[in-house]
């Protein structure tokens, strides 16, 4: 029977009314003549009772920072509610549904508590549940170590169980139920007429995420991509198409798919012929400084770096007594496309498209589907709006 993987996350299964719609979508696939595998986030956000902020809060108050294995096991409880309680609102309406711990699930784990690891999916069971025409409903997070201790798999990892469990029981789709219609070309909130995507490919959405967009967990996308197995974006609430993310989505490939951005970015020049630059670099490191843009010419090396990180930074400089300037509120913007590959004169319209809206730009850098720009976060929805004109998103 072909298999669809439904993951609902925490806006999804926090009501009663919003798990009404939860429901719809599932029947939708039975009625469709497939199975439905369903994947569950914990209930709400941050500040409702079963949210997994809100457990995180209760394991800071009681000192679990030594209990990893007992954080874990907290940690594991707001799937397993919303889990449970979907599946007593499915029996209510009259579907056969079992819920299960992702352990029960067939997940295995390493022990690296709080980032565990999945070393196998054993899926005989939810195989064996589904032939007998139950609706599994599984925690996501979460799996067991085979020492038989629960273990969670990071922030974000229940979009990590629906696409293992889609690989291990060779599910026909996976789809990612959320709040909002799909992939967008870039944030609304910086530029309203921002559209859904309606196909995209894995790699695309690997630097989406990379360049700073909120879109699923990239973890999720290389299992899928593994697995060739296609991923929908879409909305609980509405009956929107949602995005959907193939190999090789739509022909012609468009140049540019998608607008990220990240802001909060310092550049750093340092003109000191002194420095030697493996040395230097090794230092950043060493502290645990992740830098982007990286330039180095003989008499100068520029970079940037997350404005979290410019204590530390400034201090190792003045440690080092090395000569430097910096330029702060920047942003970098990048173009995202894999039909940008060995085409020319895509930099030559964005150099002409930011020119023409009077951005300044401080660095570039570029890759085989992407182009970044670092400019001034004032210049940052001035020129997302250029750019999703010039490139017809
Ligand atoms: N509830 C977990 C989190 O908030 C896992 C998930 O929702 O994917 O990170
Ligand atoms: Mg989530």
């Amino acid at each position: 029977m072909n298999i669809v993987i439904q993951k609902f996350g925490g806006t999804s299964v926090a009501t009663e009314e919003s798990r009404n719609y939860v429901i719809q979508k599932i029947i939708d696939i039975k009625l469709k003549g497939k199975m439905p595998v369903v994947v569950v986030s914990a209930m709400g956000r941050k500040g409702d009772p079963y949210a997994t902020d809100t457990l995180l809060q209760i394991t800071n108050t009681m000192d679990l920072h030594e209990c990893l294995r007992e954080k874990d096991l907290l940690m594991s409880c707001g799937e397993i509610i919303s889990a449970v309680v979907l599946v007593t609102t499915l029996l209510q309406k009259g579907y056969k549904a079992m819920a299960f711990t992702g352990g029960q699930a067939g997940i295995i784990t390493d022990e690296q508590f709080g980032q565990a690891h999945v070393l196998e999916v054993n899926s005989q069971t939810l195989q064996k549940v589904i032939n007998e025409g139950f609706i599994p409903i599984v925690s996501g997070f979460q799996g067991i170590s085979k020492n038989g201790n629960i273990t969670t798999l990071g922030r974000g990892g229940s979009d990590t169980t629906a696409a293992l469990l889609g690989e291990a029981l060779k599910a026909e789709s996976i789809e990612i139920y959320t709040d909002v219609d799909g992939i967008m070309t870039t944030d609304p909130r910086i530029y309203p007429k921002a559209q859904r995507i309606h196909c995209l490919s894995y790699n695309e959405v690997f630097q989406m995420a990379d360049n700073g967009a909120r879109v699923i967990h990239p973890r999720a996308v290389q299992i899928a991509r593994r697995a060739n197995i296609p991923l929908y974006i879409k909305n609980t609430f509405n009956d929107s198409k949602g995005t959907c993310i193939l190999h090789c989505p739509v022909s012609p490939i468009p140049l540019v798919t998608a607008i990220a951005y990240r802001s909060q970015r310092v550049q750093i020049s340092i003109i000191d012929e002194k420095v030697e630059d493996e040395i230097f670099f090794a230092l950043l490191a060493k502290e645990g400084v992740s830098i982007d843009i990286i330039n180095i010419f003989p008499e100068r090396k520029v970079f940037t770096i997350d404005e979290e990180c410019l204590p530390l930074v400034f201090a190792l400089l003045e440690k080092q007594k090395i000569n430097f300037s910096y330029i702060k509120d920047c942003c970098k913007i990048t173009m995202i496309g894999e039909g940008m590959t060995g085409v020319p004169g895509v930099m030559a319209k964005i150099l002409r498209c930011l020119k023409n809206e009077h951005v300044e730009i401080l660095q570039t850098a570029d890759s085989l589907m992407t182009i970044a720009c670092l400019i001034y976060n004032k210049d940052l929805s001035r020129a997302i709006k250029v750019l999703h004109q010039e490139f017809q998103l």
